[in-house]
């Protein structure tokens, strides 16, 4: 779709960030046009709409700007999957190696249960290490269903094959 493809096309490539070799993809350059963060909205609306979706789980942190916006959206709520430190409450926690580093993710032990169905989001999915720990937090709290959903992939990082899970997973753009 020509809305879709434009908004694909505003994606900024920014060489060497934030070490020499990445090439980042910047979303930044899309979300600050109006048209194309509705277009955004409207897609994965209407891509989940009818999934019984009951919280959107957003990564920190690019995935709290539209996993959030997308949750409202849905009549559900929002809740953040954080780096260390920065939740106050009991949590449960992964660790993972990502494209650049190492780090540790968090969730409030009370932020889901069982009746759950969860829309998993983040910005970009790159070896996976990121979303593939996330989904091993998620699957603590013995959800009814999981829907994973990128804004980008990055398709020659093969990320999707370290997931390695029976949950659906979709992505709005692929490079
Ligand atoms: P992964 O764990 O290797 O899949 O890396 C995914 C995580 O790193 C996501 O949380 C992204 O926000 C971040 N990330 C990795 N590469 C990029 C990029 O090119 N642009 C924006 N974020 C990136």
């Amino acid at each position: 779709e020509v809305r879709l493809q434009e908004a694909k096309d505003s994606i900024r490539d920014v060489i060497d960030f934030p070490k020499k070799g990445i090439v980042f993809k910047d979303i930044t350059t899309m979300l600050k046009d109006a048209k194309h963060l509705e277009t955004l909205v409207d897609t994965l609306y209407n891509q989940y709409k009818d999934k019984g979706i009951t919280k959107v789980v957003g990564l920190e942190s690019r995935g709290f700007i539209l996993g959030t916006v997308l949750a409202y959206r849905l009549g559900v709520g929002f809740v953040p999957v954080r780096k260390p430190g920065k939740l106050p409450s009991p949590t449960y926690s992964e660790k993972y190696s990502l494209e650049y580093g190492e780090d540790e993710i968090f969730i409030h032990q009370d932020a889901l249960d069982s009746d759950d169905v969860v829309l998993l989001h983040d910005d970009l999915l790159a070896t996976g290490g990121t979303a593939k720990a996330s989904i091993d937090l998620l699957n603590r709290f013995n959800l009814k269903n999981v829907f994973v959903n990128f804004l980008i992939e990055l398709d020659f990082l093969k990320g999707r094959d370290k997931l390695a899970t029976q949950y659906e997973v979709d992505s709005v753009f692929h490079f």
